[in-house]
């Protein structure tokens, strides 16, 4: 069998298993396995398939897909965002193309930005994101999780030496203050972490799903004490689920930010509250 055959053998066992995006999927795993960019597969589907190392690897990534419902992203150990290559392992939530929307508005908001950090970075995907389209002079992103900071540091180290990583719970080990926080926090309430699909609900990391009871307990944590470490006229931008733009934009007026805008992500849904904080 060809190359194409296989592709196509590929996303017939995909789609019966129910999977979104199957022709996609199966592409991905053929050229992760395969070890082809896009346009080597597209100039050489006719080629012949030996059996091998190869072949094993694509049909045993096909079985994990479709038996374990392991994430593509996972299966390749990588996510594209914002146009750069992300390295994601289980430890780190994978990057969303709904957090794109977040970046672009950030990057268009003309908002101050010679000092930039990133609370929950997970991967790293908005630090480093931010750093490279902003070119602040400081950019510094912090997550709880040991392990999930050591991919952190090995995406910056390739693709943005400049952002500092550092273990902190919250603002509990950051100093200094910044001109724009930005924060994607757990934010699913506890109750409807179990809802999630498979993909999600078994293999990316509950910590950062899980925004406890109501989903909103640490955008509570993070209004209160993001004014310590805002400067004057600084900006607070969250990611937020669909319906929590009204609850974040209050809490947000109650602490004193000003001009706090919900915005909406490509699907038209409320995705990201930005505010600012009050001069003087
Ligand atoms: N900041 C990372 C992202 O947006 C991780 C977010 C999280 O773990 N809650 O993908």
């Amino acid at each position: 069998m060809n190359r194409k055959i296989w592709v196509t053998y590929g996303a017939q066992k995909l789609r019966e298993a129910g999977i979104d995006n199957p022709d996609g999927e199966a592409w991905y795993l053929f050229s992760h396995s395969f070890s082809l960019s896009r346009e080597d597969y597209l100039f050489s589907m006719t080629a012949p398939v030996e059996d091998g190392e190869e072949l094993e690897r694509y049909k045993a990534l096909l079985e994990r897909r479709v038996t374990e419902r392991i994430p593509l992203q996972y299966l390749t150990g990588t996510q594209d965002f914002m146009g750069y290559t992300f390295r994601v392992t289980p430890d780190v939530l994978i990057p969303r193309q709904d957090t794109e929307c977040v970046i672009e508005a950030v990057v268009q908001g003309g908002y101050s930005h010679e000092s930039i950090l990133d609370v929950c970075t997970g991967s790293g995907c908005i630090a480093i994101s931010l750093c490279l389209m902003l070119e602040p002079k400081i950019c510094v992103g912090t997550d709880i999780d040991e392990k999930a900071l050591e991919i952190a540091k090995e995406n910056g180290r390739r693709l943005a030496p400049m952002v500092k990583f550092k273990k902190s719970d919250l603002f509990s080990g950051v100093e200094g203050s910044y001109d724009l926080i930005i924060s994607n926090p757990p934010y699913i309430p506890t109750k409807d972490c179990m809802e999630l699909m498979p993909e999600v609900k078994d293999h990316e990391p509950m910590l950062a799903l899980d925004g406890k009871e109501d989903g909103l307990y640490f955008y509570r944590k993070l209004v209160r004490e993001a004014p310590d470490y805002l400067n004057a006229g600084g900006t607070l931008v969250f990611e937020i689920g669909y319906d929590q733009g009204p609850a974040v934009k209050t809490m947000m007026e109650e602490a004193g930010f000003s001009s706090v805008k919900i915005k909406k992500d490509l699907a038209g849904l409320d995705r990201m509250v930005i505010g600012t904080l009050t001069e003087g």
